[in-house]
């Protein structure tokens, strides 16, 4: 795959969000993410599910004997971090679609607190002049 380290943080929220929903084996995730055009193989995802259980934001569930299939659940810190996300997700896609959705009048539309509000859009960005808020790795 093309373009691999732009969409890996997108692979692990995808993980994250179906994790909360179910228990997920790495199978099922690798058909899942094929499903939305993310061609992954066990040599990618088994290192990446570990990564993620080691930094606290899953949990695995290991088949006892070594047999079967073993499945990874959210933990209470994958949640809070999966919150965390889908606010900067959402800020992103408003950002990458803004213009689409008739922002070009110099109004945008602001979601805060569950409202949606119109707004003018401010002549600078305040993110031009703030400093980097986020600190992203990949790995
Ligand atoms: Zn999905």
């Amino acid at each position: 795959m093309g373009d691999q380290e732009l969409y890996s943080g997108l692979i692990r929220l995808h993980v994250l969000y179906h994790a909360s929903q179910q228990p997920v084996y790495g199978f099922w995730l690798m058909n899942e993410l094929s499903r939305h055009g993310y061609r992954i193989g066990p040599g990618t995802l088994y290192p990446l599910l570990h990564r993620m259980e080691r930094r606290g934001y899953l949990l695995r569930r290991g088949a006892a004997g070594g047999r079967g299939r073993r499945t990874y659940v959210i933990t209470r810190a994958g949640r809070k971090a999966l919150a965390a996300a889908k606010v900067k997700v959402r800020e992103l896609y408003e950002e990458l679609f803004e213009d689409e959705a008739g922002g070009k009048d110099g109004h945008e539309h602001v979601r805060e607190h569950g409202r949606e509000h119109v707004r003018e859009r401010p002549r600078v960005l305040p993110y031009a002049a703030a400093p980097l808020r986020y600190r992203i790795s990949i790995r």
